[in-house]
């Protein structure tokens, strides 16, 4: 049996259609022609292009500069089964992973799973949820069943305290327990490393999952220089926005001759980074954790004339919108010259943006000009985007927002 739903129909502007026919799922609030009154904010919707063409269905939000975002390209219903399927589909895509080594990754990641709005996390066997949309925010209460159903997870924890989440008018909350059971920490595996990751209270959803393999290639590297300096010599890799350790803890791992020295301002991010040393078989005491601004730090490093071999920038987004950019430029461009200035001739540069609104081409711009000012060429080695668990449509490449860049320097 099935009962048809009608869907308040949103039309387009003449010749608006275009994005959304090549896969795109946003409808900026310039586009619209007209808007049924009759639905609320975070409803359901259809959208139709000005000669009445089917283009898709979704929600609609009145007072965002995305109005619509798409669920479906196709005539059929938004119900649980659609949710479900989508679920299933983002679940088949992380069969990549064998839990053995790698049992934490993103499951859901908005857009580029066709959930706009939705972002879920897997940490072994439990899930933490972000909302970040009104109309996912409604359509939430459909998506639990089927969330743990098709991953077979344990509980499922809701953290709505991303800022983005204001621009929907939707209200910052406390982390909320929607299934089962969270506890306080879990302990997950990233490409065989063990981290204790803290669903509840970490940043984010508790650990930057989109760097995997930017830590799985970084490595390498530092077997390089290892080689390089043997027997006696020893690696030395400076972390900067080391958060809980990834990159300290693979760089640490890949040789016991290598010591790291991890860098961020958050002191309890700083405590499990040394924690996560202990768990993985390191002696912590061998390694430096340093509470500190990342800025501050590096001027200190250069004065007192101190270099490393390897340094990784991982910096939070400097820009979250495009008023931002300028002087978000100013500040990737500060760090990348602090950065190089830390580094030995020929050491391994690896610098990231995850502001959305800095293109890979401002990234390299930056370096260009760090570079040039520092007198020093830069051999580009690596440059790497999201993996596999962060899907981003073909037809909506803004939003691509990390870019990372493995260099060399050289003078
Ligand atoms: N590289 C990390 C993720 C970095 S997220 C990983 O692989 O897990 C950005 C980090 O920068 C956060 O941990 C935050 O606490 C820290 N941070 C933000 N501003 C900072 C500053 N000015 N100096 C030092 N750390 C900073």
């Amino acid at each position: 049996m099935s009962t048809t739903t009608v869907y308040p129909q949103v039309r387009l502007k003449p010749q608006r259609e275009e994005p959304l026919l090549n896969g795109h799922l946003w409808v900026f609030s310039g586009a619209l022609q007209q808007v049924p009154r009759e639905v609320e904010p975070g409803g359901l919707v259809e959208v139709r292009s000005a000669s009445g063409q089917f283009l898709g269905r979704g929600y609609y939000h009145p007072h965002t500069d995305i109005a619509v975002r798409l669920l479906t390209r196709r005539e059929e219903p938004i119900d649980a089964a659609l949710l479900r399927r989508r679920i299933r589909r983002a679940q088949e895509l992380r069969r990549v992973f064998d839990p053995a080594v790698t049992n934490i990754y993103r499951l859901i990641h908005s857009e580029g799973d066709g959930l706009p709005g939705l972002i879920v996390d897997r940490y072994a066997e439990v899930l933490v949820a972000q909302v970040h949309t009104l109309g996912m925010e409604r359509l939430l209460p459909l998506l639990v069943e089927p969330l743990l159903e098709e991953t077979g997870a344990r509980g499922l924890l809701l953290r709505n305290d991303s800022q983005a989440r204001r621009r929907e008018g939707l209200a910052l909350e406390e982390p909320r327990l929607l299934a089962g059971e969270v506890p306080p920490e879990v302990e997950g595996r990233e490409n065989g490393v063990r981290y204790l990751i803290d669903p509840w209270r970490g940043q984010k959803t508790g650990f930057f999952l989109d760097q995997r393999d930017k830590r799985a290639a970084l490595a390498k590297y530092v077997r390089a220089v290892v080689a390089e300096l043997a027997p006696e010599g020893v690696a030395r890799v400076l972390n900067c926005f080391s958060y809980t350790g990834g990159f300290s803890l693979v760089a640490a791992l890949s040789d016991g001759r290598v010591r790291v020295t991890s860098v961020d301002s958050s002191q309890s991010a700083m405590e499990a980074a040394r924690r996560h040393f202990a768990l993985n078989g390191l002696d912590a005491d061998q390694h430096a954790f340093v509470v500190a601004d990342v800025f501050a730090y590096l001027e200190e490093v250069r004065a007192r004339g101190e270099r490393f071999d390897i340094v990784v920038l991982d910096p939070p987004a400097f820009a979250r919108n495009q008023g931002a950019r300028s002087q978000a430029l100013r500040a990737y461009r500060r760090l990348n010259m602090l950065g190089m200035s830390v580094l030995r001739p020929a050491g391994i540069l690896l610098s990231c943006s995850c502001s959305g609104v800095i293109g890979l081409d401002d990234l390299s711009g930056t370096l260009s000009l760090a570079a040039r000012a520092l007198d020093r060429e830069v051999q580009v080695l690596e440059v790497l985007t999201h993996s596999c668990d962060h899907p981003v449509r073909l037809a909506m490449p803004e939003t691509l927002y990390l870019k990372a860049i493995f260099c060399r320097l050289l003078w």
